[in-house]
C-alpha cells in the first residue's frame, strides 16, 4: 500500500484570538495544528475580557472559518456609526459622524468561544506552558518544549513550523529580539462591561440613551481635555466602556498588561469620572462590577516577523494601542494570510511561504500601528510633531477628520492572496 504524504505540522503557542485563528487558517490549508495555551481551560463568560470591534474583512474571514451560516451575526451586534464627540462634562457635542462603519461588536469571550468550538476537538492543549524551542541544524523542523502547568510534566513536540501567537509580551519574539521593549503610551485604560440583562429598562440605561441615543449601533468616542472614553453596546444587553487616563507608567507584575485594582482605586476612578463625563455615563461606570485597568503599550514596528521556521502573528508581531480597533482584526488577517501563503507554497517551500507572509503583513501592520499611536495621542491631548494639541471643545471640523476610523491606512485593503479564492 502506498503511504499517504505526511501532513505538515505547525505548533502554535498561544490559544487566544490569534492562536485559534491561526489554527483555523492552517487546518484549512491542509496542515496539522497543535495549539499550546498556558491557561488551564477555555476562558468563557463575561468576566474574561470586554468588547472588541470586527472590521468587514475580519468578519468575512471569520465566517469562512465558522462555517455555520449566521453564527457570527447571532453572536455579535452591528456597529454602523462611528461618532466622535466633545464634552465639557455636562453636555456632549458631535464632532464627526460616519454612518458607514460596517463593523460588528463582539465580547472577547464570545468570539473566543466561537473560534474554539469550531475547531476539531483536541486542537488546543490547555494548561501547556511553552518553555523553549530549537530549530534543527538542517532547518527542516523545530522542536518545542512545553510543561504541563498542573503536573510539571515536560513534552517535546516536533513540527515543521512554530507560530508565536503568544501576545504582546511574546517570549518567542524576545528570543530573536532580546532588546525589543514595549513602549508605554503615556496612559492606561479603565475598562468595564455593565450587564443590564436583568433590568433592561433600568433608570441607568434609559438615562444613558439620552446623551447616547444610537447605542446598539454606534461606536461613541467622547473627548474631554486630555482624556477620552469609548462606549458601545454588546450582545445580550451589555454596555462596554473604556476610559483612557494619562498617567506615569505603572509597574507591571507578572506577564499581564492588566492591573489588579483595589476598591480604593475604583472609588477614586468614580470620583474622577464625575469631573469629566456626563452624569449618565458616570452612573454606568459606578454600576459596573469589577472594572479593570489595562496599561496601554505598543511597540516600534518590527523589521521582520519570520525567522527560519518561526513566524510571529497577532500582538506578538505588532503590539498596538487600541484606538484603531486593530489588534484582533490584524490577528485574524495575519492568520488568514499565513494560511494562504502556506497553502500556496507547500511545506517544501516553507521559506518562500513565510517570506511572502511577511512581505504582505509587515508594511500594513507598520502603518496601522503608527496610525493607532497617532490617534491615541490626538485623543489624549498629547503632543505630536506635526499638529497642535487637540482641544475638543474648540475643535473645528477640519481638526477632526483624522479622528475617524475610516482614516486608518489600508483599512479596506484586501491582500491579493486572499482575493484569489474568495
Ligand atoms: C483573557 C484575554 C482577554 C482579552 N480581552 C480583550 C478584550 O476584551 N478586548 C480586546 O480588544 N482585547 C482583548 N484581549 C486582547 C486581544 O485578544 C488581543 O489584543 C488581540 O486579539 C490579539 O490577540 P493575540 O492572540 O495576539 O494575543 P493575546 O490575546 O494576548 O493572547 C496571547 C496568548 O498567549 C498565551 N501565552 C503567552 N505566553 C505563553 C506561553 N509561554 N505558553 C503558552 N501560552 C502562552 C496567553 O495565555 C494568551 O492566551 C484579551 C486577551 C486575553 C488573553
Amino acid at each position: 500500500m502506498r503511504e499517504l504524504p505526511r501532513k505538515a505540522k505547525a505548533v502554535v503557542v498561544g490559544g487566544s484570538i490569534a492562536g485559534l485563528s491561526c489554527a483555523h487558517a492552517l487546518i484549512a490549508a491542509g496542515w496539522e495544528v497543535v495549539v499550546l495555551e498556558k491557561t488551564g481551560a477555555p476562558r468563557a463568560g463575561c468576566a474574561t475580557g470586554a468588547g472588541l470591534g470586527l472590521d468587514p474583512l475580519a468578519q468575512k474571514i471569520l465566517r469562512s472559518w465558522l462555517k455555520q451560516p449566521g453564527i457570527l451575526e447571532l453572536n455579535t451586534v452591528p456597529l454602523t456609526i462611528d461618532q466622535n464627540e466633545a464634552t465639557d462634562g455636562n453636555k456632549n457635542r458631535v464632532l464627526t459622524r460616519d454612518e458607514n462603519l460596517n463593523f460588528r461588536a463582539a465580547h472577547w469571550s464570545d468570539l473566543h468561544s466561537l473560534l474554539h468550538e469550531a475547531l476539531p476537538a483536541q486542537t488546543v492543549c490547555w494548561g501547556q506552558m511553552f518553555l523553549t524551542f530549537c530549530i534543527s541544524e538542517d532547518r527542516t523542523h523545530v522542536e518545542v518544549k512545553s510543561k504541563a502547568v498542573q503536573t510539571g510534566d515536560i513534552t517535546n513536540i516536533v513540527g515543521d513550523l512554530l507560530v508565536a501567537a503568544d501576545g504582546c509580551l511574546s517570549p518567542i519574539r524576545q528570543s530573536f529580539l532580546p532588546d525589543f521593549k514595549l513602549r508605554y503610551s503615556g496612559y492606561c485604560a479603565w475598562r468595564g462591561v455593565l450587564d443590564f440583562s436583568d433590568e433592561e429598562n433600568s433608570d441607568t440605561i434609559l438615562a444613558l440613551k439620552k446623551p447616547y441615543p444610537d447605542l446598539g449601533k454606534c461606536l461613541y468616542f467622547t473627548l474631554g481635555q486630555g482624556t477620552h472614553t469609548v462606549l458601545y453596546e454588546l450582545l445580550n444587553k451589555r454596555i462596554n466602556w473604556l476610559w483612557y487616563v494619562n498617567q506615569p507608567e505603572p509597574e507591571l507584575k507578572g506577564s499581564s498588561v492588566t492591573i489588579t485594582v483595589s476598591d480604593d482605586m475604583v472609588e477614586k476612578m468614580h470620583e474622577a469620572a464625575e469631573k469629566n463625563w456626563v452624569p449618565e455615563l458616570v452612573k454606568v461606570m459606578r454600576e459596573t462590577e469589577q472594572p479593570f485597568l489595562n496599561v496601554i503599550y505598543d511597540g516600534e514596528p518590527l523589521d521582520r516577523i519570520v525567522w527560519d521556521n518561526v513566524a510571529l502573528i497577532g500582538d506578538a508581531a505588532h503590539p498596538t494601542t487600541p484606538h484603531g480597533l486593530r489588534s484582533t482584526n490584524m490577528s485574524i488577517l495575519d492568520a488568514a494570510v499565513l494560511g494562504k501563503c502556506l497553502e500556496k507554497w507547500g511545506v517544501e517551500n516553507l521559506n518562500s511561504a513565510l517570506q511572502e507572509y511577511q512581505s504582505i503583513r509587515l508594511p500594513i501592520a507598520r502603518e496601522q500601528v503608527l496610525y493607532s499611536r497617532r490617534l491615541g495621542r490626538i485623543k489624549q491631548g498629547l503632543d505630536l510633531p506635526d499638529r497642535k494639541v487637540f482641544v475638543p471643545v474648540t475643535a473645528r471640523e477640519e481638526d477632526c477628520e483624522e479622528l475617524q476610523q475610516k482614516a486608518m491606512p489600508s483599512l479596506n485593503e484586501i491582500p491579493s492572496i486572499l482575493v484569489a479564492e474568495r
